[in-house]
């Protein structure tokens, strides 16, 4: 069975980037019914936070990017947090040490540096020194105090992989330094643990962007030894997604704002919208179709249609993807999906009122076709809300706009029925068949003195909701 694991380092705030892997896998693993485990790689201990923490698992939540076996749930392969497996790693590290398959190294990095000057050596990394050390040199450096750090010795030839996503990769191995897993004090190291904890939580396919690929065969190596030494059962398939490009052409960076994920759902994105869109940086459900619900790619996913070149990361595209997704919504969806961002504004009472809820049930249909973003609701239905001592416009009107306005202060004043079929008919009679003006000059004008906007939400309805008495007075204002 397919078992794929999310493996975050909480450091920072959660990137984009981040979660389009945790998408990939999770519709991978979703697609053959397998498994995903969530483990933590916290093993940084100066970069990891508590809040990083607490973000990536309110961002997971909030997409509804679920997991089997993990942090937070528990299962067979724990602890799921690698601050807490420090036992584990010490076990497999000194299996690894009691073999062939590492050795003790002593040097220091300005030794490697001295000779790799002297030799004028291009080769970056460790330089083999301590492969075969004599018994002898070892007791000199023991002598001197020197503890050693536990180095893999990369085997000779070649490493070949399948890449789920670009097919086979080789690298020749006298590129790739004999490279180090743990630290002089014992600690493990990053190259030892991720490699380690996916042999023992079973993982099967390793889904990763393609900024780890260059340490795949020292993973795939280290694989070999853990599988020869009955730590691993067998080495997982890696597929490597494409990068994720921002602007001018450079790697979407944790600098660039757009890269931060849980600013879309301050910023009103539905979660099924930035997932759509963060699936297409690097998948396609159909050449011609942008739109898809998380149900549909499940069902569509395979790794092999990943494409390996670079995407492009595309704000307006996100933002027209969310577009799509709000429209798929019912008025009932949206507005309780935008209530926390109109109590959060101040729209309506939090609490919210019974005469806030009732206002807003009628509100919201005239503006659900209107808006991208959960968070362009409260700027649009406002002034319905706020009261009468509160309400200022945001536009001055000229002597013209004014006397429009007082014409249809005119016109509205007379209304027995409150209707927006009455203000309409009241309305176009005097502006446009009265006063012979155009649409634009005649609605516009009153539009800014009842909403206090030039767009606004249909004016007859808008003043419907409004209502009568509110209507006047603020007309009444607006025109002197
Ligand atoms: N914790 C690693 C990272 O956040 C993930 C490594 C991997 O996916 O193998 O970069």
């Amino acid at each position: 069975p397919v078992r794929v694991r999310f493996c975050p380092s909480p450091t920072g705030s959660p990137h984009v980037g981040l979660v389009r892997t945790a998408l990939f896998n999770w519709a991978f693993a979703r697609h053959h019914g397998g498994s995903i485990v969530f483990r933590m790689e916290d093993t940084d201990k100066e970069r990891s936070t508590q809040e990083s923490y607490d973000a990536i698992l309110e961002l997971w939540r909030w997409l509804g990017l679920d997991w089997d076996e993990g942090i937070e749930v528990g299962g067979p392969h724990g602890p799921y947090k690698q601050s807490e497996r420090g036992d584990v790693y010490r076990d497999v590290l000194a299996r690894l040490r009691a073999s062939s398959y590492t050795y003790d190294c002593f040097c220091r990095n300005e030794e490697v540096d001295a000779r790799r000057k002297a030799t004028g050596s291009k080769m970056q990394g460790y330089d083999g020194f301590c492969r075969d050390l004599s018994a002898e040199q070892r007791a000199t450096f023991e002598a001197e105090g020197r503890a050693p750090i536990v180095r893999f010795r990369m085997p000779d030839g070649s490493i070949t992989w399948d890449d789920a996503v670009r097919g086979d990769i080789t690298f020749e191995t006298e590129n790739v330094p004999d490279f180090a897993l743990s630290r002089a004090n014992g600690d493990p190291l990053y190259t030892l643990v991720n490699p380690v904890d996916d042999a023992l939580m079973e993982i099967t396919h390793v889904l990763r962007g393609e900024d780890l690929l260059s340490s795949t065969p020292r993973q795939l190596a280290l694989f070999e030894a853990l599988v020869e030494l009955g730590i691993a059962k067998e080495v997982p398939t890696y597929g490597h997604l494409p990068y994720v490009m921002g602007q001018g052409n450079k790697k979407l960076s944790k600098r660039d704002p757009e890269a931060h994920a849980l600013a879309y759902r301050e910023q009103g994105f539905l979660p099924e919208g930035l997932l759509n869109y963060l699936a297409l940086l690097g998948w396609a459900i159909a050449a011609d179709r942008d739109i898809f619900s998380l149900a549909e790619m499940v069902e569509a996913f395979d790794i092999k249609d990943v494409n390996p070149n670079p995407a492009r990361f595309d704000l307006k595209k996100a933002e027209a993807i969310n577009a799509s997704h709000m429209r798929l919504l019912t008025v009932e969806d949206i507005t309780h999906r935008a209530l926390p961002f109109l109590k959060e504004a101040g729209v309506v009472s939090d609490p919210v009122s019974d005469a806030d809820a009732q206002l807003l049930e009628l509100a919201m249909p005239l503006v659900t076709e209107r808006i991208n973003k959960l968070t362009e609701v409260g700027p649009m239905l406002d002034f319905l809300f706020v009261d009468e001592a509160d309400f200022s416009r945001t536009d001055e009107l000229d002597d013209a706009a004014r006397e429009v306005v007082k014409a249809a202060y005119d016109a509205l004043l007379p209304l027995h029925t409150w209707s927006t079929a009455a203000i309409d008919e009241a309305l176009r009679a005097k502006l446009i068949d009265e006063l012979g003006l155009k649409p634009r000059h005649a609605f516009g004008p009153v539009r800014i003195a009842v909403s206090g906007k030039k767009v606004s939400p249909p004016l007859f309805e808008s003043l419907e909701l409004l209502g009568r008495e509110r209507s006047i007075a603020r007309l009444r204002d607006a025109m002197t």
